[in-house]
């Protein structure tokens, strides 16, 4: 199955000059979204977590099919004010400002073994951030898993983790 044929590329969205990765294709269709989630398994099983950690928002679509078909839990990485209870939070820098993240308190423990997952890797920021924060609640992060990978922007030399991706575009 080649699944770049259900990928759907938007030029200029959100901003001018962006080309968008649009995954609502390969969801809307069922069996290309169930060869993405097998492929996905395969990759996340060899890293042998004990849970599953999925980005805001696509990351969570992403992560959830796998954590049921792995048999793991699923915990989120949420934008900062969304999740309930106490939460840590990991700040970092974007090309302009910085961003915050939270994830709960209780929601990893120490040693856990955990793979991150989201819909695309373009500069790594946000996996880079991610990772950082599961390691500053004491996880052991094995690794992280995408869909797609922009590969000009080499975001797998920052994000310092173990990393596949199952499309890659230049
Ligand atoms: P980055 O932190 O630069 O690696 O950006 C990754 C995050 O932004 C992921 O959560 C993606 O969903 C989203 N993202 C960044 N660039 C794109 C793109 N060209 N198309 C779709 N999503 C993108």
């Amino acid at each position: 199955m080649d699944l770049k044929q259900h990928i759907r590329t938007v030029p200029d969205f959100p901003k001018p000059g962006i080309e968008f990765y649009d995954i609502s294709t390969l969801l809307a269709h069922p069996r290309a979204w169930r060869a993405c989630v097998r492929r996905l398994a395969d990759a996340v099983d060899d890293m042998q977590p004990d849970v599953l950690v999925g980005i805001e928002s696509r990351g969570f679509l992403t992560a959830a099919p796998l954590a049921l078909e792995l048999g793991l839990g699923f915990v989120m990485v949420r934008k900062k004010g969304k999740l309930p209870g106490e939460v840590v939070h990991y700040e970092y820098g974007l090309e302009y400002g910085t961003d915050t993240i939270e994830i709960q308190k209780d929601a990893i423990e120490s040693g856990q073994r955990i793979v991150i997952l989201d819909d695309l890797l373009a500069t790594g920021g946000t996996l880079a951030a991610s990772a950082a924060l599961c390691k500053q609640m004491g996880g052991d992060v094995r690794g992280a898993v995408c869909i797609i990978e922009l590969t000009d922007l080499k975001g797998r030399d920052k994000i310092n983790i173990p990393f596949t991706s199952l499309l890659k575009y230049e």
